[in-house]
This record gives C-alpha cells, sequence and structure tokens, in this order.
C-alpha cells in the first residue's frame, strides 16, 4: 500500500513515533531486554537503569517527582486508576465526583460505572464555547464531593480548561483534582504542581512516542495522595500497579517527554501558524462555524463546521488523500453525533457538519495547501449536489419547512 500521498491530519486520534524515539527504544528488545523487576543480575539493573531515567524525563516534562510517576498501559488505564482508586481509598469522606459532559469515555464510563456501587456523580454542562464555568463548579460542590475531573485540553476540540481557576476553587474546598491532560501533556506546558492537579493522566501515543504506555501523576506532598491498586499481583509501581514494566515502551515515553520538553515551543509556534492559515482559508467559504474558544484552544487544532455538508460525505471526497475526524461516529459504528459537540449547544445538523483537523510535528506547509485545495472543492462539490444548500441559497428559511411525516 502507497500511503505517502496521504496528508495526516489526525494527531489528536495517535500521532506518529518520532524516529529518535524508536531509535532509543530498539536496544531494550534485543541485547538489554531485562525484567526491571529483576535485582539479580546485569539484565535487570540496565532496565532498571533505563525505567529510573525515563522516570525522570516524565517527571520533568509535567514538573514533577519521579516518584510522583506511575507507569500503566495508556491513558484509558490511568482514568480509570485515578478515578477508582480515589473513589475507594477515600470512601470515608464522601462518594461525590464532579465531571463534565465533554470528558473522554474513559473518564465518563469511569464515573458510569462507580455510580453503580455507591457513586453520586454531577456530569457539568459547559458554556457553548467548551468551557466549564467556574460559577457552575463552585455550585456543584458538596460536603461530600471527593474528587474534580476536568481534561486540561478536549480532544475533539482542543478547547483548553481554565486549570488554575478550577484548582483553586478545588483547593478552597479540600478536594483533590484530577485531569485527563492526554492531549495537553507535551504540547503546551502542563506543570501540574504549580497548576494545583493533584492526579494527572496522559499517554505517550499522543505526543510522539508508542503506543500502550501511559502515566499517572500523582502527587506525594500538599497533599500526599493515595489511590487503592485496580491491578493485584507483584506489587511494581510502589504497589499501586502490578505488572512487568514494558520497558521499551517507557524509554520510548521518556524520550518522547525529553524531545517534547525541548521543541515544545517551537512546535507551537510552527503548528499554530499552519492551522490559523488552515483555518482563514477554510473559514472564507460560505456558512462555517470553528467550533470552541479560540482564545483557548491547543496550538495545533481547528474544528470546523460546514453548514449543510455531511461530514463523513464530505470526507469521502478526500479521503483517499487526507486522514481527518468528523464529528460523527467518533466512538461507535453508527452515526451519532459528537456528544461533545452537541454538549456545546451544536444542534445535530452543525455537529454532523463538523471536521476535526488536528496537525503535528511532521505536518508540512506544503500539506496545509494541498488539505485547503481539497477540502474547499469537496465542500462546493457537496453543496453543488445538495438540494438543502439550494434551498437555502433561493432564501429558504430551512427551520420553518414541514418536512414530510416519517
Ligand atoms: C486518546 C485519549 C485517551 C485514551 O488514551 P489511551 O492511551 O489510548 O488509552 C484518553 N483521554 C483523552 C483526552 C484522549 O485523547
Amino acid at each position: 500500500m502507497n500511503n505517502r500521498r496521504l496528508i495526516y491530519l489526525d494527531n489528536n486520534s495517535t500521532t506518529p513515533c518520532d524516529p529518535r524515539v524508536v531509535d532509543a527504544m530498539i536496544p531494550y528488545f534485543y541485547e538489554k531486554h531485562g525484567n526491571a523487576a529483576s535485582r539479580s543480575h546485569q539484565f535487570g539493573w540496565e532496565a532498571e537503569d533505563a525505567v529510573d531515567y525515563a522516570r525522570e524525563q516524565v517527571a520533568q516534562l509535567i514538573g514533577a517527582e519521579d516518584k510522583e510517576i506511575i507507569f500503566t498501559s495508556g491513558a484509558t488505564e490511568s482514568n480509570n486508576l485515578a478515578i477508582k482508586g480515589v473513589f475507594e481509598m477515600y470512601a470515608k469522606k464522601g462518594n461525590h465526583i464532579i465531571t463534565a459532559e465533554t470528558e473522554h469515555k474513559a473518564v465518563l464510563d469511569t464515573c458510569k460505572h462507580l455510580e453503580k456501587v455507591g457513586a453520586e456523580v454531577t456530569y457539568l454542562k459547559v458554556q457553548e464555547d467548551g468551557m466549564v464555568s467556574l460559577t457552575d463548579l463552585e455550585a456543584a460542590m458538596r460536603p461530600t464531593t471527593i474528587l474534580v475531573s476536568f481534561m486540561w485540553a478536549n480532544n475533539e476540540t482542543g478547547v483548553i480548561q481554565d486549570m488554575k481557576g478550577i484548582a483553586d476553587i478545588c483547593e478552597k474546598h479540600g478536594v483533590l483534582f484530577h485531569s485527563d491532560a492526554t492531549q495537553a501533556v507535551g504540547k503546551i506546558p502542563t506543570l501540574a504542581r504549580e497548576i494545583g492537579v493533584h492526579l494527572m493522566s496522559f499517554t505517550a501515543h499522543k505526543m510522539y512516542g508508542p503506543k500502550g504506555v501511559g502515566a499517572l501523576y500523582v502527587s506525594r506532598k500538599n497533599p500526599r495522595v493515595k489511590v487503592t491498586a485496580q491491578m493485584d499481583g507483584g506489587g511494581h509501581e510502589r504497589g499501586m500497579r502490578s505488572g512487568t514494566l514494558n520497558v521499551p515502551g517507557i524509554v520510548g515515553f521518556g524520550k518522547a517527554a525529553e524531545i517534547a520538553r525541548l521543541e515544545m515551543a517551537q512546535d507551537a509556534e510552527r503548528l499554530s501558524k499552519m492551522r490559523d492559515r488552515l483555518q482563514a482559508e477554510l473559514t472564507q467559504l460560505e456558512e462555517t462555524k470553528v467550533n470552541g474558544n479560540e482564545n483557548s484552544r491547543m496550538p495545533h487544532v481547528t474544528n470546523i463546521s460546514f453548514k449543510h455538508v455531511e461530514g463523513e460525505g464530505l470526507m469521502m471526497t478526500f479521503n483517499q488523500s487526507i486522514a481527518v475526524s468528523s464529528g460523527s461516529a467518533c466512538t461507535s459504528a453508527s452515526l451519532e453525533p459528537s456528544y461533545v459537540l452537541v454538549g456545546m449547544g451544536l444542534g445535530d445538523d452543525l455537529a454532523h457538519s463538523s471536521i476535526r483537523f488536528s496537525l503535528g510535528r511532521f505536518t508540512s506547509d506544503e500539506e496545509i495547501d494541498e488539505a485547503i485545495k481539497l477540502v474547499a472543492n469537496g465542500v462546493n462539490h457537496m453543496r453543488e449536489l445538495s438540494p438543502i444548500w439550494e434551498m437555502y441559497k433561493d432564501g429558504v428559511d430551512l427551520t420553518k419547512i414541514e418536512w414530510a411525516a416519517h
């Protein structure tokens, strides 16, 4: 298969590995193949040293201590460990959790699971720009609230929450603050302790590292947070996550974290220019809408609705050439509109007509030129074929039409 012409603008789904990451990993599949828990020989020591070093690299990226990093299989597991682990550990204090409707499924479904075993969960609505209202958060606090969980940046829109504002409210109420920071870590500064985040989930494969390895940050001082292990076994990761460590994956994660720390600022500057150009050109088309707060947004993401154009259909006009995601079918085989966009108040039609463009470290200016051309042509083509677009152009008020009963 020849993928060379396929333009990849779906970096929020996963990123390719940086070649420097793969180079760092390779020895740990071969000559340095030891188990990091083997204390009796050179192979084990070498693996353990490599894991220690990677732990430092990851900790440094988020302004944490080495011992505050627990390696997991990814952000899904980290979210489960954080939320279930706090719920069980702090059961005596309360059973109430606050989160938002626009969180990732790994947070929402974990909360739904806990509701079946006695948790009370408040799912806050977000505002039209995707931001959590601090007033709503303050109002939702109860004496039994033990955990607040909000993502740092949204995977579909790139909207960045007011993390400091949220952290201050949590601090005032003495409630733990967890963040699914998967989309933010390695791309913008995410200094957990400085902001006041007590637990933080993230994953290597969204920051140019390998799939299947992630981390949970757990604050060890002010406050000292504890979570109940969700995996029983050999007591790895100071008892919080048993299972033989994925040494090559962790080494790659460490390298990815180091590269991100050193290159984040320049990557963000370059990508935001490309993203802004893509967005400016595409919003020249009639009847488009950028979804999410443009002043508090990841530098490499734009989510655009092309009114009266069905996103999945639009993608078919160019999906041999550009890989993106639409506001449909994100979580299932059925064409449900994105619950994130619907949660921001978009109608089903606008949600279905949206496309997420997420650029990455390896996106080039030439690819953006090409993408602008292909998407604009696709939108124009779809609209030429669309009777609804024709009616709209004829000045028919589509909201007043009485469609035949079905
Ligand atoms: C990708 C993603 C996850 C899941 O991460 P995995 O490492 O694939 O389990 C969780 N939360 C957010 C916001 C994500 O974007």
